[in-house]
């Protein structure tokens, strides 16, 4: 293959990040203590409105997380059908069931209407949730003031998962703290990265500080190694924080940057009819962390894999919405409410190269594939 491969979404550094790994170098400070951590955590937390604890990775913190709002063997935790496995196989890490909820048109996240009517007959059953995982995906943030209301009413934690969701604004605030805890990721796909990496945030400064007990194996405070409780070695490494550091620094430029893909394919391709980008709801900032758009078969000539099928010939990878959850062999004895939007927007949704470092002629090339592809 001679033409360069242009991937899906791939790390993109600032510039500054080999300043904070060379200090950690200089200073022996390798391992998971020191002060890029110290600083990587007061600058999200700063970022999100509340503490952080950083992580090895998102799962980590969805898994912290939903052990600190109490989740455990037999209990049931919600969970959108239309998301990435990580979001629901922390529940499962706990010994807990996750009940898949649809989606709802104006986001593709967690339908508040079908949370609410769940809660409520889960209320007369006397078998309420023990938790709900909110989803803000692909960068568009969940319709959080419905979800919040339906779930204040029965005092049920909102745990949201906000790992393809930092620069993402619901009602001009960036997503994360509002429900009891939250998750970010740092994985090398996401808007930023720590090469691997996540967090867990939230108001609650103690369970904050419970999540970084737990993350450093649960050694109780005593010079022996004692231990009273369960822990994980799940703990970032200064090394990882301090590539956070320079990236973080970059972000708002990210964001801006993704944004601009999403819209430059959208009036790239606004001539071709049936392909449409994702709903922008009106609620929030959306990142477009991936360009998704939705293909109708009938206008277009084509289906999404077909798209997908043209632009791997000429090395560019797409791929598919996520695969819902209900439709997973892994949870095929999960409960599902509802389900037909997810099945629809997986049907039809294709994500497009989204790499914040992509050329204007790396977009042509995609570009000029699927107008190619749509007119045969
Ligand atoms: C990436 C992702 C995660 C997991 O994050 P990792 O850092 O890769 O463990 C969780 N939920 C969603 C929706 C994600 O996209």
């Amino acid at each position: 293959m001679t033409t360069p491969r242009i991937y899906l979404s791939a790390p993109h550094m600032g510039g500054e990040e080999l300043g904070f790994v060379n200090e950690a170098f200089e200073t022996n400070w390798l391992s998971s203590v020191g002060p890029n951590l110290d600083a990587f955590e007061r600058e999200i937390g700063e970022r999100v409105g509340g503490h952080c604890a950083a992580l090895a990775s998102g799962t980590a913190a969805m898994h912290l997380g939903l052990r600190a709002l109490g989740v455990g063997p037999g209990d049931d935790v919600l969970c959108p059908t239309l998301t990435f496995v990580a979001s629901a196989n922390p529940i499962v890490y706990l010994g807990a069931r996750p009940v898949f909820v649809d989606s709802e048109r104006e986001s593709w996240n967690l339908d508040a209407a079908l949370v609410a009517q769940h809660l409520e007959d889960a209320a007369k059953r006397g078998r309420l949730p023990k938790a709900v995982v909110v989803v803000h995906l692909f960068g568009q943030s969940a319709d959080l003031d419905a979800l919040e209301a339906a779930c204040a009413r029965f005092d049920v934690p909102i745990l949201e998962d906000a790992a393809e969701a930092l620069g993402t604004l619901y009602r001009g605030v960036q997503v994360g703290v509002r429900g009891r805890v939250g998750a970010l990721s740092f994985n090398g796909n996401k808007i930023i990265t720590t090469t691997g990496g996540g967090a867990l945030v939230s108001r609650d400064e103690a369970i904050v500080q419970k999540t970084r007990f737990w993350a450093t194996q649960a050694r109780d405070p005593s010079i022996a190694y004692e231990h009273s409780e369960l822990g994980y070695n799940y703990r970032m490494s200064n090394v990882l924080a301090g590539i956070g550091r320079g990236q973080l620094r970059v972000l708002d430029e990210r964001v801006r940057q993704r944004r601009a893909i999403a819209f430059h394919y959208r009036d790239a391709l606004a001539d071709v009819d049936g392909l449409e980008l994702m709903p922008q709801a009106d609620w929030g900032l959306h990142t477009n962390w991936l360009s998704v758009f939705t293909v109708d078969p009938d206008r277009v000539g084509c289906d999404r894999t077909a798209l997908i099928e043209a632009l791997a010939a000429e090395n560019i990878e797409a791929r598919p919405v996520w695969k819902p959850m209900h439709t997973q062999a892994l949870f095929a004895d999960a409960p599902v409410l509802g389900g037909e939007v997810a099945d629809d927007c997986f049907a039809r949704g294709i994500c497009l190269p989204s790499s914040s470092f992509l050329t204007d002629g790396d977009l042509s090339r995609v570009v000029d594939v699927i107008r190619e592809r749509a007119r045969r």
